[in-house]
């Protein structure tokens, strides 16, 4: 059955929205009309997926809708952003029905759960399945957590587990029938975007950032924003049960250098462990201390970052080995 372009927008994406008191029009228009509350920053974030790039083409369609509006939550809340709307542009190469309804209903069911409802967007057909979200968010004027107000003296924490969405696709990739691969594919594909703690931590976070990349790789970009160094703490790392099953080096070398975490990593004083903890609780995102901020070294263009730990050799080994490391230090 042939559907054209504004049947297939009506069937799939076309939601009401009344009861959104951000959202004057959504889909329909030209474009669309949203507020942000007095007093309040509009926050924007985009991030676009293409097909054998960032995921499978035979990705189950469900996952898919959810991991893309996820990935985009992620980055407001590493700003401690609220939520408001977003966006979706679409390139398909045909209307496969069934696979628009899976896909849909996985977008819409997060979109839900966060109150984040789609005001519109563009579908075209194209050689391949591309997806760009653009997600609204808001945050009082000035208590956006940024990447460059990490301090000596601060702790580094994370929230979650890390390291588990890597291993979920070496798994997928080399043993499928593995019997953790249930457990760590949900990591990859469904991940948990961590808007309630990034809420929380406002005026209490001093730099925030989500993990895409792994820790090791996107500390840095704290760092030199921050212009600081630090200490970590490896044998601190939040590791999964399915990842502590796993020699220590292989669990380490996911937890820092494997990516698609999208948990929160951010520092803030030591006087608000007590609070940290709190509020960890009351938006029911576990949170782990991993380090220090320490003071920049004197010398050198990179940040820099001491690796600690009671088994030594293996954290050098398994970061030395990661692409991008090149700076060492142990106690
Ligand atoms: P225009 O030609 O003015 O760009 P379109 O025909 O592209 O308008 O879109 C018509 C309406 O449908 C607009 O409100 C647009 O935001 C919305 N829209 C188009 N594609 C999508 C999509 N993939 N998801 C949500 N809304 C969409
Ligand atoms: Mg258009």
């Amino acid at each position: 059955m042939h559907m054209d372009e504004f049947a297939l927008i009506d069937a799939f994406f076309k939601r009401p929205v009344a009861d959104h008191r951000h959202i004057d029009l959504a889909v329909g228009d030209d474009a669309a009309l949203f507020r942000v509350d007095a007093g309040h920053q509009c926050v924007v974030s985009s991030d676009m997926l293409v097909e054998n790039r960032h995921f499978f083409a035979d990705v189950a369609p469900r996952a898919l809708g959810h991991k893309v509006l996820a990935v985009n939550l992620s980055d407001l809340a590493a700003m401690a952003a609220q939520p408001l709307g977003f966006t979706l542009s679409l390139g398909l190469p045909s209307v496969d029905e069934a696979w628009l309804a899976e896909f849909s209903s996985g977008l819409l069911t997060l979109a839900d759960e966060f109150a984040c409802p789609l005001i519109g967007g563009d579908t075209t057909q194209s050689r391949h399945l591309v997806m760009n979200i653009t997600v609204f968010g808001q945050v009082p004027i000035g208590q956006a957590v940024r990447r460059d107000g990490a301090r000596a003296g601060d702790d580094v924490w994370v929230s979650g587990t890390l390291g588990d969405a890597a291993y979920g696709l070496n798994l997928l990739h080399s043993e499928s029938q593995h019997p953790d691969v249930s457990a760590v594919r949900m990591r990859l594909e469904m991940p948990t975007p961590r808007v309630a703690l990034g809420l929380a931590l406002r005026g209490v976070a001093t730099s925030m950032l989500d993990l895409s990349d792994g820790l090791a790789g996107d500390l840095r970009h704290i760092l030199r924003a921050s212009n600081v160094g630090t200490r970590v703490d490896c044998d601190a790392l939040p590791l999964s049960p399915t990842l502590k099953k796993l020699p220590s080096e292989q669990a380490w070398n996911y937890a820092l250098t494997g990516g698609d975490d999208y948990e929160l990593c951010f520092t803030a004083p030591v006087t608000v462990r007590g609070e940290l903890q709190k509020l960890a609780q009351l938006s029911a995102t576990p949170i782990t201390r991993v380090g220090t901020i320490i003071p920049i070294a004197a010398v050198g263009g990179a940040p820099n970052i001491e690796w600690h730990s009671e088994h030594l050799p293996e954290v050098s080994a398994c970061l030395s080995a990661a692409a991008g490391f090149n700076h060492f230090a142990g106690n």
